[in-house]
């Protein structure tokens, strides 16, 4: 077979190296046809294709050489070839291959515009749309993907989003957990197309929000997604990443019990002895989830990430509520400063919300890092237990023997097992309420009723939080039964025409702060909410 005439250039720079035996798998098993496709290329592709390391080597210098010769003028190539990420890490075997496990298939990372078709949207973010698709293997096999297509006006991308496009793909490309979503390749086509793991079952956003007939999530499977999310939070402080847009939006469901981290665009490395990022000039960021030193100063860090974990476990217990509903962004940082919180949603016991609180301690050094997390979720587990008797008094949780239930609050009583009231959460119905700790007993009991205090932590200090004049205002009253699924709580101020879903405007301390303004709120399909307060940058 002849070289093709657009490829000869790679003919040329193999021969010159005396690679030359690598041209036809370069060109097809890796699908490299241009200079600029080596940045996706990884020490395991060429591995894959029998090239060795000192070859390698070679080769990344022979593109070094080439890089500083003459560019194309095509804006997809000349921009991929002039980006930098702001933290890539090596492509070319200079410093040996990650640890990754090999991904199934040998997938590479470029892929070709022909093996990937699109199917039905599955929803629209802040510079791309994703559609459900499907990606043939070379070996024919077929695999279910979502694949991000970057918005693209008739003049070509526009303003950061191409920017945030590649930084998102050059991150992701070198992420691997089980809990941080998957990024297979990129295609480089008009427009250009980031495929990815798909998320089958959507955004957690979208799963709590759900109307009935949809039950509640059950609260022993909220803890696992916050245990999964610490761990994937944990990795990517590690790698020294810091997210900056953690909420539940941006977390989806692979399967009814797996929660991924997904979209990376505004991720950032850290950077300094501080271990922060501090933003360049306006940009946009979601208000309501913000640490306080973010919003003041744009300066972000695994504890303004902690910052938002905190936010995130507010909703993910509060049934998908908008954090700091009708409060326009310009008071959030203030209503922060003046220590106010978000208050202590029904689903949450007063351990795990004394956690939140310090996911919000002022001070960024008085948050827990993500490492310790785990540990601090362990301490506000919930019980598992089993109900023995029916509960039929009015105004308790109504259970029946055998129902599996979640206790999310309970404590020891210095009097009669029978006068002891717990909360919990009936696994056979979803529904929560108070009941009498004698009509459950725990499975870790030996089958004895539950008198026991429930949880390992220390009291919950929410109670008595000085400064938090929103958290935990009213005090549980154990016979009350929450409000029913749907029903929308009171929320902490008084709901303002606006709300912070669509007002995007600057952090009040950044550069080129003006307040703010009504602005791009793309996300509305097919998502319920609205992506929050994100202004331009
Ligand atoms: P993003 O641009 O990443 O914010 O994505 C916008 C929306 O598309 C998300 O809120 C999800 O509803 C949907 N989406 C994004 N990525 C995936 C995926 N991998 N699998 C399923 N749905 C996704």
């Amino acid at each position: 077979m002849l070289p093709e005439a657009g490829s000869l250039w790679l003919l040329k720079l193999l021969r010159d190296i005396q690679l030359a035996q690598f041209y036809w798998p370069i060109l097809e098993e890796l699908n490299v046809t241009r200079p600029e496709h080596f940045d996706f290329v990884k020490p395991e592709d060429l591995d894959s294709i029998g090239m060795g390391r000192p070859a390698q080597r070679r080769l990344s210098e022979a593109l070094k050489r080439l890089r500083s010769g003459p560019k194309s003028k095509n804006w997809v190539y000349k921009i991929l070839g002039g980006f930098a990420p702001e933290h890539k890490e090596p492509t070319l075997p200079s410093q040996g291959p990650p640890h990754l496990p090999e991904p199934e298939g040998g997938l590479k990372c470029l892929i070709p515009e022909g093996a990937v078709c699109r199917r039905e949207l599955l929803g629209s973010g802040c510079f791309g749309v994703v559609h459900r698709g499907l990606w043939t293997l070379p070996s024919g096999k077929s695999v279910p993907v979502a694949v991000k297509s970057l918005r693209v006006g008739p003049e070509g991308p526009v303003g950061t989003e191409l920017g945030d496009f590649l930084r998102e793909v050059s991150v992701m490309m070198n992420l691997e957990h089980p809990h941080v979503l998957r990024l297979h390749g990129l295609v480089l086509g008009q427009p250009l197309q980031m495929v990815m793991e798909l998320a089958p079952l959507g955004s957690l956003h979208a799963r709590l929000t759900a109307p009935a007939p949809t039950p509640p999530l059950p609260v022993a499977l909220l803890f696992l997604f916050l245990r999964q999310l610490a761990g994937a939070m944990a990795y990517l402080g590690a790698r020294g990443l810091v997210h900056r847009d953690l909420a539940t939006r941006n977390l989806l469901l692979a399967s009814a019990r797996t929660i991924k981290v997904a979209d990376f665009g505004l991720v950032r490395p850290l950077s300094g002895a501080r271990g922060r990022y501090v933003m360049g000039g306006p940009r946009p960021i979601p208000y309501a989830w913000c640490a306080p030193e973010s919003l003041r100063h744009g300066a972000f860090s695994s504890a303004s990430d902690m910052w938002m974990f905190g936010v995130t476990l507010w909703e993910m217990f509060s049934g998908g509520e908008e954090p700091w509903a009708g409060v326009p962004p310009y008071l959030i940082l203030q209503r922060l400063e003046d220590r106010a919180r978000l208050p202590r949603p029904p689903l949450c016991s007063r351990t795990l919300y004394s956690l939140a609180l310090r996911c919000w301690a002022p001070h960024p050094a008085d948050r827990p890092s993500f490492t310790h997390l785990e540990e601090l979720l362990q301490e506000a587990w919930p019980s598992e237990g089993c109900c023995v008797r029916d509960v039929t008094e009015p105004g308790a949780l109504r259970m029946e023997p055998g129902d599996p239930i979640t206790v999310i609050e309970g404590s020891s009583s210095f009097h009669s097992p029978d006068s002891t009231i717990w909360k919990g959460q009936n696994g056979r119905t979803f529904k929560v309420g108070s009941f009498p700790a004698s009509a459950v007993t725990l499975a870790d009991s030996g089958g004895l009723p539950a008198t026991r205090p429930v949880h390992r932590g220390t009291p919950a200090r929410g109670d008595q939080h000085p400064g938090s004049i929103d958290g935990d205002r009213k005090k549980a009253n154990l016979w009350d039964v929450p409000p029913a699924r749907g029903q929308r709580r009171n929320v902490p101020l008084e709901r303002m025409k606006g709300g912070t879903e669509c007002a995007w405007s600057h952090p009040p301390g950044v550069p080129g702060s003006t307040g703010s303004h009504q602005g791009r709120c793309g996300f509305s399909h097919p998502e319920p909410q609205g992506r929050p307060a994100l202004p331009l940058e």
